[in-house]
């Protein structure tokens, strides 16, 4: 199990985890959408920056992650977030996730905000990879979206419909004329739950158990 490296928003690198993408397929569709997405991330911030705008988010900013209540996340991306957390995190984040994902009924804030630091940064869902703020970092309990809604970077379509369109055969749809339709209707955000709503409770026990299959 490894730490990884925080993402450049600069230089976006697909992730690669080549065993467990052997072992799970689907892991590659998710990968490979991650990609899409932190691509499109970077040529909006590129664009932002032609108009002399700059990104405002930064490694230890992490209000939005205590603040957005309702952030969603898609029944792949709750599948790659599972096995990053069950598989993939070291210690000793794995130790103080365990501790609070435990303890979860106590926090109010995301359940993998840790010393204000997101602890699967390289899982985290499309939601958090496409909000970002430019030129001031929110306030505490600040949520930009709804203070200053001018200032949340907008998403480039293209980039977010070319990612959806890699994940929908996962959800059975495979023909491209009926993933093109799909995406025009926005089908998959109906499969999409609310982070925080979902049963994160049973994840230290199975983290417990990967532990003590692999000592
Ligand atoms: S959205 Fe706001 S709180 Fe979150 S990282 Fe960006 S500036 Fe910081
Ligand atoms: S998953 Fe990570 S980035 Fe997203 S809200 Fe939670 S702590 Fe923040």
């Amino acid at each position: 199990m490894s730490q990884l490296p925080e993402c450049d928003y600069r230089k976006p690198q697909r992730l690669s985890f080549a065993d467990d993408e052997a072992r799970f397929p689907w892991l590659v569709t998710l990968l490979d959408a991650y990609a899409t997405i932190d691509q499109g991330v970077s040529a909006a911030i590129r664009s932002e920056q032609l108009n002399g705008r700059e990104l405002a988010c930064a490694k230890g900013c992490s209000s939005c992650c205590a603040t957005h209540q309702d952030i969603p996340v898609y029944p792949l991306e709750l599948m790659g977030m599972s096995w990053y957390v069950i598989e993939k995190l070291a210690s000793p984040l794995r130790e103080q996730l365990k501790q609070q994902l435990e303890n979860i009924e106590k926090i109010n804030t995301c359940p993998f905000l840790l010393d204000g630091a997101c602890s699967i940064h390289p899982m985290r869902p499309i939601a958090c990879r496409q909000f970002n703020v430019l030129d001031k970092a929110c306030a505490e309990g600040e949520d930009a979206f709804h203070s200053r809604r001018k200032d949340v970077m907008i998403p480039i379509k293209r980039f977010t419909d070319e990612a959806f369109d890699t994940m929908l055969p996962f959800y059975g749809i495979r023909k491209k004329g009926e993933r093109r339709k799909a995406i025009k209707q926005g089908k998959l955000h109906s499969v999409a739950k609310v982070m925080r709503d979902c049963n994160w409770q049973t994840l230290p026990e199975k983290m417990h158990a990967f532990d003590h299959k692999n000592k």
